[in-house]
């Protein structure tokens, strides 16, 4: 892999197209570009200049996505490429005795914007760090990153997951393999006494959502004595926490054959003692077939894929998203808890609220919101790129009283 370019081009700005920059935006669009280097190479440190000459910024050039410079920097001195070993020492540094993150060997190291790395994601997994280099900047850095994250963590193994989908956009190899070490197949996490296996070469993401560690630590505190529906289950993150926390009985849904398979394998390693179904499908169909079959629940999960991809999807998976709710809703016993999130950044909070009241509505249940969930302070957002934020729940009481409001 080449060490990317110390050839700095210059990229110049179209009149007028400087204000989200000056703002401390990271992303500059492709439509606000008027020179474009023509020397640049996929990945190259660029200098950003606006229409009058004023130098803006620095950062990492992609010809080839609608967003064509992630800035690292802002400002006239160039910080050069000692900037990438700072800011990942800093993120690793900021996760160390963090008040908000002890008990767990598996944490995001790495968030990419909000840790001032646009394109880098870096998961520790117990003995192994996982990255994703999701732009051609990073894509160029790749060794250079994983020898500074070995150094800085110490891990004895590194691996590089592949993302089809950036690959595409960035017009990058989808790399994936071994950075250093001799990573094994599969490694096993502790997050606060919890057990799981993690298959971060083939399962989903880096293999494991770390970011919904906030909300299981909630699910094992209210499962006691509950029978509980676990939807979209993935390797059994949820129902695993809501098997250690007392829950009565378990059902798991997802689509994937092997998340439950693992899912299956987690609750074993974790002595869930409780009866538990592993129930494979289409969990819109599955939650309609369970509410039409009069089936109830004391603790419900809905944390489903992202439904919205884009802007344009936002109506279809807003629909999506209420008959999910509607039919879980109709699955609840009186004073169930209710956990339903969206992890699309195109639906906002205050959408996801109106689908989640819409669906109380339509269920003609009673629903108190107890709180709003998101994820944990591994994986924040910085107030410069809201974009970042893409994790909204909530956490529902369903009424005592009866099966219905008037
Ligand atoms: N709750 C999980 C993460 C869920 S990820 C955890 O905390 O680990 C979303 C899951 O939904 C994936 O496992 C995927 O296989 C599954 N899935 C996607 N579409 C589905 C569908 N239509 N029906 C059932 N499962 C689906």
């Amino acid at each position: 892999m080449n060490e990317p370019l110390r050839i700095m081009s210059d990229l110049i700005l179209s009149p007028g197209r400087e204000r989200s920059l000056r703002r401390g935006h990271p992303w500059l669009l492709s439509g606000a570009v008027a020179g474009a280097p023509e020397s640049a190479e996929p990945g190259a440190w660029v200098r950003v200049l606006s229409s009058a000459g004023e130098v803006l910024g620095f950062g990492h050039y992609s010809p080839h996505s609608s967003i064509r410079v992630r800035l690292l920097a802002f400002g006239k001195e160039d910080p050069g490429e000692a900037l990438l070993d700072e800011r990942l020492a800093i993120a690793i540094a900021r996760r160390r005795n963090h008040p908000l993150l002890g008990g767990s060997d598996a944490l995001r190291l790495v968030n990419a914007e909000s840790d001032g790395l646009p394109g880098l994601v870096v998961d520790r997994m117990g003995d192994v760090v996982v990255f994703k280099f999701l732009t051609a900047g990073m894509h160029v850095r790749a060794e250079r990153i994983a020898r500074k994250v070995e150094e800085l963590t110490g891990a004895p193994h590194g691996y590089r997951s592949r993302d089809d989908h950036s690959a595409r956009r960035e017009s990058i190899p989808p790399d994936e393999g071994p950075l250093w070490g001799d990573p094994p197949g599969e490694v096993m996490i502790d997050e606060r006494g919890r057990r799981y296996s993690v298959d971060f070469m083939h399962g989903q993401k880096t293999g494991f959502y770390l970011d919904q560690r906030d909300s299981r630590d909630l699910v094992e505190g209210l499962s006691a004595g509950r029978r509980t529906l676990d939807v979209f289950s993935y390797t059994g993150g949820f129902a695993v926490a809501a098997g250690r926390g007392g829950a009565a009985s378990l059902v798991l849904v997802d689509s994937s054959e092997s998340a439950l398979a693992r899912a299956g394998e987690n609750l074993a390693a974790n002595a869930v003692g409780c009866p538990a179904e592993l129930r494979r499908g289409d969990a819109f169909e599955a939650l309609r077939a369970a509410s039409a079959a009069g089936e109830k629940f004391d603790l419900i999960i809905l944390d489903p894929p992202p439904l919205a991809r884009s802007r344009r999807s936002v109506q279809s998976a807003a629909r999506a998203y209420k008959d999910m709710l509607l039919h879980g809703l109709r699955c609840a016993s009186p004073s169930a808890f209710v956990l339903a999130f969206t992890c699309s950044h195109h639906v906002d909070p205050d959408l996801f609220q109106k689908i989640v009241f819409g669906a109380a509505l339509d269920a003609g249940r009673g629903v108190n919101w107890l709180r709003t969930l998101g994820p944990p302070a591994d994986h924040p957002f910085s107030i410069h790129h809201p974009e970042g934020r893409y994790l909204h729940g909530c956490l529902l009481e369903v009424e005592p009283g009866g099966e219905s409001i008037p």
